[in-house]
């Protein structure tokens, strides 16, 4: 078979192998950074260069769906060319986030992107192998990465029992199978975080709960070093939570999981942290902030500007200080 340019060449992305591999190799975790709009883009690349380490930019099919796939791919690729102008050399890699069907993984592929996330983590096993393993198939062709996910993040509006709890977790005797039938590149797990800034419903000064850790070191002990992924892994910032509060929002029993969680899931095979709702809280709150403070101000490109600059601090911070892949960015 002749050899496809791939598209996202074009637009100086990379995919996600090589990435994942050094940060297993050093254990470091790359923070996988969803983005909708410029500004956004922006504060995480600006900060993935400040800080030396590799750039994942993650899309989800609602934020395609915001800008238009071509706007969305094309102010990707400009804000890259941008810190390329000045001189910075990290990988960035641009994947979709949660892809439910075949066809929006091929329009991603055909539009630009690096690197592709199938999600039919509710279907059965079975059905879950044909779509993703559909989908490496075409994406090993223009040499983008897949990731999978295997068992499933409970929301917090579930209430589910601890026992309802460890039936959604991945299935470590599913695990490999799932890996050789596929040939899937990087495996999302379901170990206990969740989607969203409520991630639990804590009792009074209740810590969040331990993780799974059993079911991550039975995947480890099958699968060696494979690519982990870790959805919902985002902090909530108590801090930024009581300023999104503090000026008109009202976020309750909002719990995320901890930084040490963090620390010892990318000793271990994680390698890629999905962070969206600490970016979001933070940036909404910069903004309220603004607004308040400049009740006559209908310019709203100057709230966007402290929104901006509180959401590229989130991602120096992760970069330094949790996910230590700062100094990593090596193209
Ligand atoms: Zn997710």
């Amino acid at each position: 078979m002749g050899m496809i340019v791939a598209p996202y060449a074009r637009n100086a992305f990379v995919n996600t192998k090589g990435m994942f591999a050094r940060a297993n190799a050093h254990k470091y975790g790359v923070g996988a950074y969803n983005t909708t709009t410029p500004e956004q883009t922006r504060a995480i690349l600006s900060a993935c260069a400040e800080t030396n380490s590799p750039a994942l930019l993650a899309a989800s099919p609602s934020a395609i769906k915001h800008n238009g796939m071509r706007v969305l791919v094309e102010h990707i690729s400009a804000a890259v060319s941008d810190i390329r102008a000045e001189g910075s050399l990290i990988p960035v890699a641009l994947h979709l986030d949660h892809g439910a069907t075949f066809q929006l993984c091929l329009d991603c592929i055909v539009a630009g992107f690096s690197s592709v996330m199938i999600d039919a983590s509710k279907k059965d096993l079975e059905g879950n192998i044909a779509l993703t393993k559909q989908v490496v198939e075409v994406a090993e062709q223009y040499g983008v990465s897949v990731e999978a996910e295997l068992g499933k993040l409970a929301g917090v509006e579930d209430e589910v029992s601890v026992s309802a709890a460890e039936s959604s977790y991945t299935d470590p005797a599913e695990v490999e199978e799932f890996v050789d039938k596929t040939g899937v590149h990087s495996l999302a797990i379901a170990i206990g975080t969740s989607h969203g800034a409520q991630k639990f419903k804590p009792k009074d000064g209740e810590a969040f709960p331990e993780l799974a850790w059993h079911i991550l070191e039975n995947i480890q002990r099958r699968l060696g070093d494979f690519p982990l992924v870790l959805h919902g892994a985002s902090t909530v910032d108590p801090d930024s939570v009581a300023i999104f509060n503090a000026f008109g929002g009202k976020l309750e029993q909002a719990v995320g999981v901890p930084e040490d969680y963090i620390s010892r899931a990318i000793k271990g095979p994680v390698v890629k942290v999905n962070t969206d709702t600490d970016l979001r809280i933070a940036g909404s709150g910069a903004y309220m902030q603004f607004q308040v403070e400049n009740p006559k101000n209908i310019d709203w490109r100057k709230p966007l500007a402290a929104a901006t600059a509180a959401m590229r601090e989130v991602v120096v911070h992760k970069n330094n200080d949790v996910f230590l892949s700062a100094g990593h960015g090596v193209s």
